[in-house]
């Protein structure tokens, strides 16, 4: 369904800088959208977010915030704002000019009945996804879109004074990607000079406007990045120098420490009065400072943290920050939050039936901009004494809760460090001692784990969660839908089964919802793309698991076959990874008590006679830092955890893992570390990237499944195109460790097409194997 503007029915709005909310940004869109919007908006269940660009100005000035960002409204995504605002757009669009329209803008987005959208790729290290530009040596640079300005001056018109903010220049060729066929001999940042005419023209504008205030947002700043390209941002910043003369300028980094070399160019940037740093994760960055921060300068320090739930320790942000206000000055030092509120919830006001203590530990965005300026405040002499105590009576109460506090768990855990955790024997005896139990074919064929999720399913899902069906209905329908989807597999003649995960509405949920020290938001919504967004668990305490959680189903569809049924658990690296994480300890010691969870889990499944068992790890690679100095680390204890969870099965259990994403190489010793018996990947869109990992001679002894098809598109392969795709791996990989399966699991495909997509990989599979 298309509404009035060409867009699609799921479309919905965000604004980056301040709340993650949708919907329009005017009185008029609104009103032409709402007819369109509201159900699909009541069926997505976040109605209550009908929150204007206005309300938002208003609710930020009504707190008391001084600097109030503005073009962080967007339709899409900022960094696609920012492509629009550069006329950079692709060729293939076919744009002809002018200020950018919806078509053109929403073509990019999202593809159209032609052309498929730009690529999408994570923002950093959140779970934000923006689109990536695409610029080639050719591309004219045009300013296309006045967004920047026409919000600012929205804004104005309501009495709200504010700091437009953009994407710095650097950061958006760092950013880049080479178009197609100028991947070799071009330098993105070659394209420097070309960009800045356009940002000068709206930095003219926002001038002339009126704006006393800009902001650039450089978090590049906060990579690994080489002299040369800190070098760019000295020569954009001096090239600029002339054009923001008059005005305050603000360069922002966030989401890391900010290097030593790079904090030294960005605090002798040209034309920039002021600094923001994420003061949250850039402990090292506060160091910095303290030694050496240039003087007359405003710094901006983010001491709220924009990337989790939690309510600030007051008291200690304040002292934190009477610290700097001796190095920057009592005039030039701004509180703030650590990044923007975008990778956060949004309102508290939201959670009305949220456990009442766990609620006054938390803060979301409506909150945390309180927070700031209850910090502001209190640095200039006028604490309000009511809020501070109220929060450090919070703070108590979450150090000193029972509820937090398991002391078995943290004794178990505090055990792991430091050790090691193998299986006793080496994988090619444990894969040998696991055929002889399983006697699977060569090449066998399995798949991810989900099967379609019907309306129906989610309808009774939803009916029992709500109690309006009774637990032995529930259990019915569940059970009816198992055994269809074992008869499927049994028919198309998988060699491996599952269940098909009928169950669970999200891998991550299903089991924080049975482990205790986990709470749920009803409407904690959290961007991940355009109008898609998350609701992550909240992890508040020490993990544990009063009971089992999939041993009834994984034991009944076992029941139904004399195939393999493979248990599915989630891993506890991607639990940890997809949830709002608790910020009293290290992450790791987090992911060890979740290790521990599992590790009943899977001891209790090999118990009830599951032997094939399979650990999704799909977030593992998500959370790599955002630093290669803490890749060393966090990989350490990230494979560790997963290997915690199998340690104990005997070998003839066979420990498979799942993961989610193609760029494997750079992990790979990591992945062989994992240990695991068998390991499918998502792979379908870059077979040669994989291949080449074997080709270079990485020896990997244990199975492995490159998906052969991509589940992501609707499009069905044919058996040649699946067979092919086999054998490219077959000329890398032995034979006897080859799985074929589709790349993730089938839960957002129609079984009209998941039925001839099987039917062709199994075929396929049957053919390579005669002519082995
Ligand atoms: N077992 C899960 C499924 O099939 C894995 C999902 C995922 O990798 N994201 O749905
Ligand atoms: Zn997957």
């Amino acid at each position: 369904m298309k509404n009035s503007l060409g867009l699609e029915s799921s479309w919905i709005v965000f604004w980056h800088e301040c709340r993650t909310v949708c919907i329009l940004k005017n009185k008029k869109e609104k009103e032409r959208l709402s007819l369109v919007l509201t159900p699909l908006i009541k069926k997505d269940g976040i109605s209550h977010c009908w929150i204007s660009s206005a309300s938002i100005w208003k609710q930020m000035a009504g707190a008391g915030i001084k600097y109030i960002p503005s073009n962080t409204f967007s339709y899409y995504d900022h960094m696609l704002d920012t492509t629009a605002m550069l006329g950079a757009v692709p060729s293939r669009y076919n744009w002809t000019g002018g200020e950018i329209g919806f078509d053109t803008y929403f073509s990019m987005a999202r593809g159209n009945a032609t052309l498929p959208a730009m690529e999408m790729t994570k923002w950093f290290d959140t779970n934000y996804h923006f689109i990536v530009p695409e610029l080639g040596p050719e591309v004219k640079f045009s300013y296309a879109s006045h967004k920047a300005v026409n919000e600012y001056k929205e804004a104005k018109a309501l009495g709200v004074e504010t700091v437009p903010v953009l994407v710095g220049p650097v950061s958006y060729l760092l950013l880049s990607k080479p178009a197609k066929g100028a991947e070799k001999s071009f330098s993105l940042l070659s394209l420097l000079g070309s960009i800045l005419p356009v940002y000068k023209e709206v930095v003219a504008e926002l001038k002339a406007a009126g704006a006393s205030w800009i902001q650039f947002d450089e978090p590049t700043l906060v990579l690994d990045l080489e002299a040369h390209q800190l070098e760019a941002f000295t020569q954009a910043y001096a090239e600029l120098e002339v054009t923001l003369s008059g005005l305050n300028v603000l360069v922002e980094t966030y989401f890391a420490d900010v290097p030593a070399a790079a904090y030294k160019t960005l605090t002798a940037l040209k034309g920039v009065t002021g600094f923001g740093f994420d003061l949250v994760r850039g402990e090292k960055t506060l160091d910095l400072i303290k030694s050496d921060f240039p003087s007359g300068k405003y710094l901006f320090a983010g001491l709220v943290d924009g990337r989790n739930i939690w309510a600030n320790d007051l008291a200690g942000s304040l002292s934190t920050l009477q610290a700097l206000e001796a190095v920057a000055g009592k005039d030039n030092l701004v509180v703030s939050t650590s990044c923007s509120l975008l990778h956060t919830a949004v309102d508290l006001v939201n959670e009305p039936k949220l456990d009442k203590e766990i609620k006054s530990w938390l803060a979301f965005a409506a909150q945390k901009i309180v927070e700031v300026n209850a910090l502001a405040t209190a640095l200039a002499g006028k604490k309000d004494e009511e809020i501070f105590s109220t929060n450090a009576s919070a703070q108590a109460t979450r150090k000193s809760s029972p509820r937090v506090t398991n002391e078995a768990v943290q004794k178990a855990a505090a055990a792991l460090r430091g050790s090691d955790h193998r299986r006793a024997t080496t994988v090619s005896a444990r894969l040998d001692a696991q055929q002889k139990k399983l006697n699977l074919p060569a090449l066998p064929t399995t798949t991810i784990g989900s099967f379609p999720q019907t309306v129906e399913l989610r309808r009774v899902r939803r009916e029992y969660k709500a109690k309006k069906i009774s637990e032995a209905d529930y259990v019915n329908a569940i059970k009816e839908e198992i055994s269809k989807v074992v008869k499927i597999q049994e028919e198309l003649d998988i060699d491996v089964l599952v269940h098909g995960e009928p169950e669970r509405n999200d891998m991550v949920e299903y089991f924080g919802e049975q482990l205790s020290g986990f709470a749920f938001s009803a409407n904690g919504w959290v961007q991940s793309y355009g109008s898609r967004c998350v609701k992550p668990p909240i992890i508040y305490g020490d993990v544990s698991r009063p009971k089992a959680m999939t041993v009834f189903w994984s034991s009944m569809a076992q029941s139904m076959t004399s195939r393999p049924m493979k248990g599915m658990l989630t891993g506890p690296v991607t639990i940890l990874n997809w949830s709002f994480v608790r910020n009293d300890q290290p992450r790791f010691e987090t992911c060890y008590q979740i290790a521990l969870a599992i590790k009943d889990e899977v001891e209790d499944l090999e118990k009830a006679g599951i032997t094939v068992i399979q650990i999704d790890e799909a977030a593992l690679r998500e959370g790599l830092p955002l630093r290669k100095s803490e890749h060393a680390f966090y990989l350490d204890w990230s494979v560790h955890s997963f290997r915690i969870t199998n340690v104990g099965v005997q070998d003839t259990t066979q420990i498979h893992t799942h993961m989610c994403y193609s760029n494997f190489n750079d992990i790979i010793q990591s992945i062989i570390d994992m240990d695991a018996d068998v390991i499918t990947i998502e792979n379908s869109r870059s077979d040669e990237k994989l291949l080449s990992v074997f080709r270079e001679g990485v020896v990997y002894g244990a199975g492995i499944g490159p998906g052969v098809y991509d589940i992501h598109s609707p499009r069905i392969p044919s058996t040649e195109e699946i067979a092919e795709r086999a054998k490219k791996m077959l000329a890398v990989l032995e034979s006897n460790i080859l799985w074929i399966n589709p790349d993730c699991g089938l839960k957002t495909r129609k079984y009209a097409e998941v039925m001839p997509a099987l039917t062709n990989m199994v075929k396929a599979a049957k053919i390579l194997r005669e002519e082995l």
